[in-house]
């Protein structure tokens, strides 16, 4: 048996009961394994990081993952699994090196910044739970076991994309092991996703007038909610490149007229079954003349594994090194320049856990090839 397998066996995978109140049947749970030692003091605040700047600094939560109904087709374990294949392949010395955003609850930075992006009565129905039936629908976690949980994780995972936001402008380059929620709008979330992080850092980048902010969105699926949050905000440029023939396109306007009719600032949908190839030109037509106009002091990269061939749920057919040569790319087009770069994972709905944990630690891996191909080490503060 793999490793990594091994692990997984030995502890992500380890079932607990369900708090469904239905009485059977149960749908069977996976838990989080319990956070590395030492990671938590007795108090409960962050334990010593033990960064040695061999690679990019790295954000991860041991509260990214709840415990989850193993049938719903959002991996929610991914996130921990993705720790786990980050340790076990060496390219992260220990858990512990691992940076966290701080505790989310009680935190009025990330509120005002959460509510920068989204609609008041939304975050405060989709919080306490009063959200009508057919807007939780449209997020997909009708089935979430314990919405407290759920809540803390999406408001934590919002808080990652900005301490990983601070940690680039620092040291140039940033690797946040989730994020990428790219479907929530203003309203309503959507698509696996309640808060939109990505919104929510640019936003908080441009409030704090820090300069231009690009995203640069490669989920195989359009980024719809950015895109629709970010619209006409100045010194905020979104671009998405995607399959045309992916949700959030094609789907029957009487039953979903919400969806596909968002605009980012440039939109590159490629055709169904496009390859390597063809997604490394579109790359170089488009990012160097954007990043060469806009100037941004800040990239916000989605680097979506579902544009992978056997990920799922998309129609893009990129091979592993066509999913490397893509992110490297992207992260050498913002070394060339300066530019400070966070990468955040998007996609990821292989229903095999160690395959979806090594495909999403791939542009952790293309990180640390830029930050030692550009010497970015020696760059920052401590
Ligand atoms: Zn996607």
């Amino acid at each position: 048996m793999r490793p990594l397998a091994r692990l997984l066996r030995s502890a992500a995978v380890t079932r607990c009961a369900s708090t469904s109140p239905t009485p059977a049947p149960a749908p069977t749970l996976i838990c989080p394994a319990p956070p590395p030692a030492g990671f938590f003091q007795a108090d409960g605040s962050r334990g010593t990081v033990e960064w040695d700047r061999r690679t990019p600094p790295m954000v991860w939560h041991p509260d990214y993952s709840v415990p989850w109904p193993s049938n719903h087709r959002f991996a929610m374990w991914k996130f921990d699994d993705l720790r786990l294949e980050c340790v076990r392949s060496g390219l992260v010395p220990s858990e512990r090196a691992f940076f966290s955003p701080r505790d989310e609850a009680g935190d009025e930075e990330l509120d005002a910044a959460i509510l920068a992006a989204h609609d008041a009565t939304y975050v405060a129905d989709v919080t306490t739970g009063t959200l009508e039936a057919t807007l939780w629908r449209r997020v997909g976690f009708v089935q979430a076991p314990d919405h407290a949980r759920l809540m803390r994780r999406t408001r934590l995972e919002v808080a990652g994309t900005l301490a990983a936001a601070d940690l680039a402008r620092t040291h140039g380059l940033c690797a946040h092991l989730a994020g990428g929620t790219h479907h929530a709008h203003r309203r309503y979330g959507a698509g696996y996703t309640i808060f939109n992080d990505l919104a929510v850092a640019a936003l908080d980048h441009a409030r704090r007038r820090l300069g231009p902010v690009v995203v640069v969105d490669l989920d195989v699926h359009q980024g719809d909610g950015t895109a629709e949050i970010l619209a006409g905000e100045r010194g905020i440029t979104t671009w998405s490149m995607h399959c045309a023939e992916n949700y959030p396109f094609g789907f029957n306007e009487k039953f979903a007229p919400y969806l596909g009719g968002d605009a980012s600032t440039i939109d590159t949908g490629l055709p169904r079954g496009a390859g390597d190839a063809e997604v490394l030109a579109a790359l170089d037509d488009v990012l160097p003349r954007l990043l060469d106009d806009v100037a941004p002091t800040l990239v916000l990269f989605d680097a979506g594994a579902d544009a992978h061939a056997v990920d799922g749920l998309g129609h893009l057919e990129l091979t592993d090194a066509g999913v490397r040569n893509r992110d490297e790319y992207v992260l050498r087009a913002c070394a060339d320049r300066g530019i400070p770069c966070v990468t955040v994972i998007g996609g990821g709905y292989d229903r095999d856990r160690e395959r979806l944990a090594r495909r999403h630690a791939s542009v952790c891996w293309s990180a640390a090839t830029i930050w030692r191909d550009y010497d970015l080490r020696s760059r920052g503060g401590a």
